[in-house]
């Protein structure tokens, strides 16, 4: 499996922090954008090497 690298559905920036926080019981993780303050749970995630043979 491939490591893909997450960045920020709104500003494009990759440092994005990792939170978790319950919703009723049930734990859920988000992420936070260091740069623009975006929150979302999901990220745009991309893959920098593409070397799969084609
Ligand atoms: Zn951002």
């Amino acid at each position: 499996m491939k490591k893909g690298v997450l960045v920020c559905l709104n500003c494009g920036s990759t440092r994005l922090k990792r939170t978790t926080f319950l919703m009723g019981i049930i734990p859920q993780s988000s992420y936070v954008c260091e740069e623009c303050g975006f929150e979302s749970p999901v990220m745009l995630e991309v893959f920098p090497e593409q070397n799969r043979d084609e």
